[in-house]
């Protein structure tokens, strides 16, 4: 009886992450494919207080959750890499998407043009997000660890990831995403909490409240080392399956 439950409920999940992978997609209604029902059945939207009514954190909407949590942010000076910054690389994509990517933190053009993943590891991130998944970047969210440059492009420091890990929290708990990507050590260790390695975590199952995560490999590191390109796309191709969406092989 435990094990029809069980999978009764795994069912239910991997209907609702394919549901709101298809209205992150913009999807607001199913054909049902039955004979006597065929108009399409209007997916429900989550309901969404008025602006004004809001009452509890549970019931900001997502965007205002996502614009609260730049706002504290504010012109951020808690930890040494502000000194440095020319802009605050806060994170960009849709408010409400159902993957999330986290970085470690702006390298050169990303500090210049105040956007994530923008120079030559980004090209390669949005190659995996639109020629490998065949979404748009616009569909995702993609933010950092730490907001702000570290000089000469070395890792941030521990302070620095502990002065600016809780923003990172509160874009995923405003997002609320069905998945989240870990790209590399940084960002997989200081969300998860382990000391372990990427080579060691990447393409296996982590949870951060109650979210899975996939580690993979940070898009630099697969710029300096092409032959594990292989591997990345073999998580990414987990991560899509998790999300109910279609698989191809293709690299
Ligand atoms: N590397 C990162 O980790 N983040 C960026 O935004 C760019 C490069």
């Amino acid at each position: 009886m435990d094990e029809i439950r069980q999978e009764f409920l795994d069912i239910v999940a991997q209907v609702r992450t394919h549901l709101e992978y298809q209205r992150a997609l913009g999807v607001r209604s199913l054909e049902t494919g039955t004979a006597t029902a065929a108009r399409p059945a209007e997916i429900p939207e989550a309901p969404r207080p008025e602006a004004a009514q809001t009452e509890t954190a549970a019931q900001v909407p997502v965007a205002a959750g996502l614009a609260a949590v730049r706002d504290e942010l504010g012109t951020c000076s808690r930890c040494k890499l502000a000194k440095g910054r020319k802009t605050i690389v806060f994170g960009e994509g849709n408010p409400e998407a159902v993957l999330v990517f986290v970085g470690e933190g702006p390298g050169y053009e990303e500090d210049q043009q105040g956007r994530p993943f923008v120079g030559a590891a980004g090209q390669l991130l949005t190659d995996i997000i639109v020629k490998g998944m065949q979404l748009k970047r616009e569909d995702v969210y993609i933010c950092n660890i730490v907001k702000c440059r570290p000089p000469n492009n070395r890792n941030p420091e521990p302070d620095e990831v502990d002065a600016c890990i809780g923003f990172v929290k509160k874009q995923i708990a405003a997002i609320r995403p069905a998945v989240i990507v870990t790209l590399g050590n940084v960002p997989t260790q200081s969300l998860l909490g382990t000391k372990q390695g990427i080579t060691r975590l990447r393409g296996t199952w982590q949870e951060y409240n109650g979210i899975p995560v996939m580690p993979t490999f940070h898009p630099s590191y697969l710029l300096r080392s092409p032959g594990e390109k292989g591997k990345a796309w073999e998580d990414i191709k987990l991560v899509m399956k998790k999300l109910g969406m279609p698989v191809s092989e293709k690299k």
